[in-house]
């Protein structure tokens, strides 16, 4: 059993700037990931909106700073996966896959995960021509036709790095509108490469070893129509991972709650990050969460 002040779960960019902010203010501070360290982040190819970094840079790029900068106070990062959380007395103890912790604080930045869409087909292909990050998968599909799912930031975006790699794309959308930003849509809206489907829905995802045509129907006029595709990308969302903390209390999507200073409800126990219920889901949101959370534990710890 490994003890220490403050145990993060989460490596992105919540859970880093936490242990940032905490191991500088003092507080011994490890924090636990099930993969390599970095989150979201990493899908972002070209980081646009994140104050002070300009110009772009890749979202990997960032994380690596950050990375570096908590470890210069102190930090570690351990790669393990989280098994269950427990409160023993006033200190947390968590159990991994590699090793146990016993910590004073705890804070909570596991983040969401892609939403599926539920298209029969999606699971089949998954890894082979569906996918939820363009900057992973995009590459494999340069000059090719692709489908994107979705029209929100995340499809807008995604889609916009697609278009400098694909030759063409085809972005459905259900609604007659986008729900991203202006400015993304604008964008959209002027790229030759994309042609957009509004109140359109695919019905299945088709192919052999590998996807090769989309079936989609037409919610206005009920037409039914295939179109060739190479590979599928589906940004429908996001889904807070929040199953190590069944019992907190979570908004009606599944968010966890918590105060000002990333409380929960629970002594010692802080949220951080995408995972928590909030109005704007940023980077820049994330780690601002991340470093009230690590000033709120260390003061925790110093008060208890
Ligand atoms: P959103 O929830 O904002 O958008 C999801 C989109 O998928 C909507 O258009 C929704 O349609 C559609 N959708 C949902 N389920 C289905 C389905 N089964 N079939 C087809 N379409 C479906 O998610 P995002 O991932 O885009 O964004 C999550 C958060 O992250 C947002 O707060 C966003 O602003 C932020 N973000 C910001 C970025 C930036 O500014 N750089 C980049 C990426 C994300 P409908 O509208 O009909 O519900």
């Amino acid at each position: 059993m490994e003890k220490t002040d403050i145990l993060i779960i989460g490596a992105g960019i919540a859970g880093l700037s936490a242990a940032l902010y905490a191991s500088r203010s003092g507080s011994n501070c490890l924090v636990l990931d099930s993969s390599s360290s970095g989150g979201q982040a990493l899908e972002i190819d070209k980081l646009e909106n994140y104050p002070g970094i300009f110009p772009a840079i890749k979202g990997s790029e960032l994380i690596e700073n950050i990375k570096n900068q908590a470890a210069s106070f102190g930090a570690k990062i351990i790669q393990a996966k989280v098994e269950s959380i427990d409160k023993k007395g006033s200190d947390f103890s968590v159990k991994t896959d590699k090793n146990e912790y016993q910590s004073k604080a705890l804070i909570f930045a596991t983040g969401a995960e892609h939403s599926k869409a539920g298209i029969p087909g999606e699971e089949k292909f998954a890894g082979s021509g569906v996918s939820y990050c363009a900057v992973c998968d995009g590459p494999f599909f340069k000059n090719k036709n692709l489908t994107v799912i979705g029209g929100g930031d995340s499809a807008c975006s995604e889609t916009l790095y697609l278009a400098s790699i694909a030759s063409h794309i085809d972005l459905i959308v259900r609604k007659d509108h986008f729900r991203a930003s202006k400015n993304l849509v604008d964008i959209i809206h002027n790229n030759e490469k994309i042609k957009i489907h509004f109140n359109t829905i695919v019905k299945e995802i088709r192919g052999e070893n590998k996807v090769k045509e989309i079936f989609t129907e037409n919610l206005i006029n009920s037409e039914f129509n295939t179109l060739k595709t190479d590979a599928v990308f589906i940004f429908t969302g996001m889904k807070p991972r929040t199953s190590l903390l069944e019992t907190l209390k979570k908004d009606s999507n599944g968010y966890l709650i918590t105060d000002e200073k990333m409380a929960t409800g629970i002594p010692g126990l802080f949220a951080a990050g995408d995972v928590r219920a909030k109005p704007l889901r940023q980077l820049i949101t994330a780690a601002s969460d991340g470093a009230i959370a690590g000033i709120s534990a260390s003061e925790y710890i110093k008060n208890r």
